[in-house]
């Protein structure tokens, strides 16, 4: 495998590209019989899928995506070994002509069985299925009814899928091996098969001392709590709050379940190839409760692999004004293991290189970037690819706000992704200060934020307060909402709030400031969410009708502004559809203001910029796959900032400030893994 593009004269220039593009067939990961069995399959697709696996369409490939390119091809899609034989191997003599032009691999490892084959080439299979509430299978989505869901714990299953992971080793030479659909499907049909009905109460049981299972479940012998046995009457589609102990760590062995098989599957292909890239379909953070629908808890992702974050969700401006995109998933790279990916637009895959944190291999350097699953040519595609391990790469945010998402309060409260975080982390992003978002693994790390929001975290452990407590007292401002404290992480009422025990916070039906130790803390009784969600409805909802920001965000802004002490880092004012992240830049003294137009047309307007000067002087340098701007932008100082202004922004533009008096270097060249700078955020 050849080094990846660092270099603008590896890539093809615009004219041989548009020839290229007009002669290319992507490879598809999806196997001819799985298209013809779905329906719907375009006359003549047949064609286009012989002409992928040429090796003349593979040097188009090649060329186009230059050295480090990597595309998806189609490997096992789950409709039995037997009778996706002869598509694997052309799978494989797909796979060795990509090697052979210097592509890397990615196979595509699909979660489903498609009982009509699967059953009949692996007959023991049917018992690898999940079994819903009403003792049926959990069919996938879409009404393909034939695709059942396979159980993620089953010894057998796992077994199964490490067999497959051989064969992409093996037979295929994979580069990445990508899993798609082995996250769990919302309740009432999340598996609660013979193994998950064995493994849940052994789980619980091993979690805690005798004393603290009478303390918590009334009985020191958990050998008989079982799976919810939801019903018509009681469905849990309604169910808000989450107090029911053993409700609440049958979400906490589903997420358990979901992280377990990929550990598993992680340490597998590790041991057998430890330089395979490993990617995995679990979403982003969307407006329902992950944790509770599909198992998905990001805060525990200590493992380094490349998350979808697939929503089908471009970054756009919505219906109601509001900056609709992946960002919250593309923040939590910094705050967790995952990298993200986008990949399904120009616009999704530049804000995902731009937000994203990127895993550093030795054999492909910095990955996901655009040419390894993400498809962008012209103008920006060369930008974002010739600049990859300058401007993007592992390099660290910016960040002064710390939204927490604590796992009792986000966890076991079927509401709080629209009441709590998820409305704030708007506000937050279309206000364009800089943030991140933290899980109760980060409390240990938050020195380096001024200011942690805890946007209705009713639930919290002894062990979070504490913490918070320290950060405040150590100089941090902290702001909390509506019912922040009341509960600890069992969900059992406080005797006092924590907010007010620990900090002396008042959190009555009025606003509250107080100063602790040598922080500040300050208290909103309410954030006034744009939309209501009425008894009986179902607790997910569509980011353009449901990412706003709360209708008194100014109020948390202010709030958030007064408990960080002054101005925030970065300040930028500009027409709303311009959404901005601040990263460190080609070198770690660098600082880079991202300045993205998530509209259609070009914004004509003035973008103001403003800096935290912090005694040095700065050179301000602009660079854009957009052209530039008549005159550069001057920057002034005054009373410790330092500004400029853009006349309007076309697409996107990093602005590039650099402390007087640093060592230049060539803005497109080879850095390697970056090091960290004394601002940034890290894992
Ligand atoms: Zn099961």
């Amino acid at each position: 495998m050849n080094k990846p593009v660092t270099t603008a004269d590896a890539i093809v220039g615009p004219e041989e590209e548009q020839e290229l593009l007009k002669q290319v067939v992507w490879p598809s990961h999806e196997p001819l019989a799985f298209l013809r069995r779905r329906g719907g399959l375009k006359r003549g697709y047949e064609a286009d899928y012989e002409r992928y696996h040429t090796p003349e369409n593979v040097a188009v490939v090649a060329r186009l995506l230059g050295p480090g390119g990597m595309h998806i091809i189609h490997f096992y899609k789950g409709m039995g070994l037997k009778h996706e034989a002869a598509e694997m191997e052309r799978c494989y003599v797909l796979a060795r002509e990509m090697h052979r032009r210097g592509l890397g691999v990615c196979v595509y490892i699909g979660g489903t069985m498609h009982t009509e084959t699967m059953y009949a080439d692996h007959p023991e299979a049917r018992d690898w299925a999940c079994v819903a509430t009403d003792g049926g299978p959990v069919t996938y989505m879409m009404y393909q009814l034939w695709r059942h869901f396979a159980c993620v714990n089953h010894p057998d299953y796992r077994a199964f899928m490490r067999g497959l992971c051989d064969l992409a080793i093996d037979r295929a030479e994979a580069d990445w091996i990508w899993f798609d659909n082995n996250i769990l499907r919302a309740e009432p049909r999340s598996c609660r098969c013979r193994h998950c009905r064995a493994l849940f109460p052994r789980r619980v049981m091993a979690k805690y001392s005798e004393a603290e299972r009478v303390e918590r479940f009334g009985c020191a012998d958990l050998g008989g709590i079982q799976p919810p046995a939801w019903s018509e009457s009681w469905p849990p589609s309604r169910l808000h709050e989450i107090s029911d102990p053993v409700v609440q760590e049958w979400i906490d062995f589903r997420c358990h379940s979901v992280r377990d098989f990929f550990g598993e599957m992680e340490a597998h292909i590790h041991r057998r190839k430890p330089d395979c890239i490993i990617a995995l379909n679990i979403k982003g953070i969307h407006p329902h409760n992950l944790c509770f629908d599909n198992g998905i808890d990001h805060g525990r992702w200590d493992l380094r692999l490349v998350n979808s974050c697939d929503a089908g969700l471009a970054p756009d401006v919505g219906p109601r004004g509001n900056l609709i995109g992946e960002f919250r998933s593309f923040k939590i790279s910094h705050t967790t293991a995952l990298s993200v990916i986008d990949g399904h637009s120009d616009r999704g895959n530049l804000l995902g290189i731009v937000m994203n944190r990127q895993l550093h291999t030795e054999r492909f350097g910095c990955v996901p970037a655009n040419g390894q699953a993400m498809l962008t040519f012209g103008a920006l595609g060369r930008f974002l690819k010739s600049r990859n391990d300058t401007l993007y790469g592992q390099r660290p945010i910016y960040a002064d706000v710390a939204v927490l998402r604590s796992w009792p309060s986000m966890a076991y409260n079927g509401i709080n992704w629209m009441h709590g975080p998820f409305i704030c982390e708007q506000g937050l992003w279309e206000a364009r200060i800089p943030f991140v978002i933290v899980f109760d693994r980060n409390l240990d790390d938050l020195a380096r934020y001024r200011v942690v929001l805890l946007a209705n975290q009713d639930a919290l452990s002894d062990a979070a307060v504490d913490r918070l407590k320290a950060f405040v007292a150590d100089g941090g401002g902290l702001v909390a909402t509506d019912g922040t404290g009341r509960l600890d992480d069992w969900r059992r009422p406080r005797l006092v709030n924590a907010m007010t025990e620990a900090l002396g916070l008042p959190t009555g039906a009025r606003p509250a400031r107080v100063r602790f130790g040598r922080g500040r803390a300050a208290y909103l009784p309410r954030l006034e969410a744009q939309t209501v969600f009425r008894a009986g409805e179902a607790l997910r909802g569509s980011h353009a009708d449901t990412a706003l920001p709360p209708r008194n965000w100014r109020s948390v802004e202010a709030a958030l502004r007064w408990a960080a002490g002054g101005a925030f880092r970065f300040v930028v004012r500009g027409p709303r559809q311009v959404a901005a992240e601040f990263r460190e830049g080609p070198t770690p003294q660098d600082r880079v203001v991202h300045l993205m137009n998530f509209a259609a047309k070009p914004v004509r307007g003035r973008i103001q910029v403003d800096m935290a000067d912090e005694g040095h002087g700065w050179t301000l340098k602009l660079d854009s796959p957009d052209p530039p701007p008549v005159r550069a932008p001057a920057l002034t100082r005054a009373r410790g900032r330092v500004t400029f202004a853009l006349p309007g922004l076309k697409v996107y533009t990093a602005c590039i400030l650099r402390p007087a008096g640093a060592r230049r270097r060539s803005i497109v060249g080879k850095d390697g893994p970056v090091r960290p700078g004394a601002h940034g955020v890290r894992p």
